[in-house]
């Protein structure tokens, strides 16, 4: 079994690096890719944990991009190289726009009559801060309900004190991953929120501007999901990748390698293809 989307503490994760490898072989995950959002410190950090503990870990990111005034999520992997100098460099740009929008975001809040600060933040978190930890802290005080109700109300695109974050285009991204020899898939296509027809064709211009593979398993696809996105993998002749998105306790029910109520099990030929792209 392998799994190729997962979060650790240095982003929005709750487990740390060691832990999320020790976890993967207690349960039987055999390759592993770590999938931070902007970050690579959590893959760097788990290299010596998964060498003990023969794992297969894989580098991996997890991006979030412009794509036709749409905001949405692009993973990268590193299957054969690491990544330049150059990418990492680029990553360290893309986590100061998220801190010019955590701050931003403290002053909404603060604006709206939810006095917050970033060190309330940032107890929640490690090195990279994101909106769940912020729907931690207003959840502890008692802005929301639950962290669900913080994003609905608050945090969400359509939230009250939703902040924009600069975030590259596209057409950026993809020359960016391709001077790192990096491999762009797209991740949860569902969550877009376009029809099946917009997507199947959103999906056929992603793939001419340089998209290789579309992430057709994870834990919030219905069989019938799968079945659509792998058609569009077979239909534009990309890859089909999968994992379980696993956050640790930030996503209760979500687990390592099996997913949401068992809902994945992903042989290492996913793997394989995904190293055979050129
Ligand atoms: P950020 O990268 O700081 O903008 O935070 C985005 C992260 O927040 C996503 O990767 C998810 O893990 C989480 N997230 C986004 N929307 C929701 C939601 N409605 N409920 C819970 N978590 C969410
Ligand atoms: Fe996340
Ligand atoms: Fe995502
Ligand atoms: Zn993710």
């Amino acid at each position: 079994m392998i799994d190729l989307h997962t979060h650790t503490d240095e982003s929005d994760g709750t487990l740390s690096p060691q832990e999320l490898i020790e976890e993967a072989g207690r349960i039987g995950v055999t390759a592993l890719a770590i999938t931070d959002h902007d970050t690579l410190a959590g893959y760097d950090l788990a290299i010596p944990h998964a060498n003990t503990a023969g794992i297969e870990l894989v580098c991996g990111v997890e991006l979030s991009i412009k794509y036709r005034g749409r905001s949405i999520h692009l993973l990268v992997y590193f299957p054969q190289h690491q990544p330049t100098g150059d990418f990492r460099q680029w990553l360290l740009a893309l986590q100061e726009g998220r801190r010019k929008r955590n701050e931003a975001l403290v002053r909404k809040l603060c604006s709206q009559g939810m006095p917050i600060t970033l060190e309330e933040v940032a107890a929640h978190g490690r090195r990279l801060l994101a909106r769940p930890h912020f729907a931690a802290v207003m959840v502890e005080k008692g802005y929301a309900a639950s962290r669900q109700e913080a994003f609905q109300k608050y945090l969400d695109e359509s939230g009250s004190c939703f902040i924009p974050r600069e975030e590259p285009e596209f057409e950026e991204a993809i020359d960016r991953i391709r001077a790192s020899q990096g491999i762009a898939v797209l991740p949860h296509p569902g969550r877009i929120g376009v029809s099946p027809e917009h997507l199947e064709s959103m999906v056929g211009e992603l793939c001419a501007l340089g998209l290789k593979g579309i992430e057709v398993y994870h834990s919030e696809h219905s069989p019938a999901e799968v079945d659509f996105y792998l058609y569009l993998a077979r239909k534009f002749r990309i890859a089909a990748t999968g994992g379980s998105d696993f956050h640790g306790a930030a996503k209760p029910g979500i687990a390592l390698g099996t997913g949401l109520r068992g809902n994945l099990h992903l042989p290492h030929t996913i793997l394989q293809e995904l190293r055979r792209i050129p």
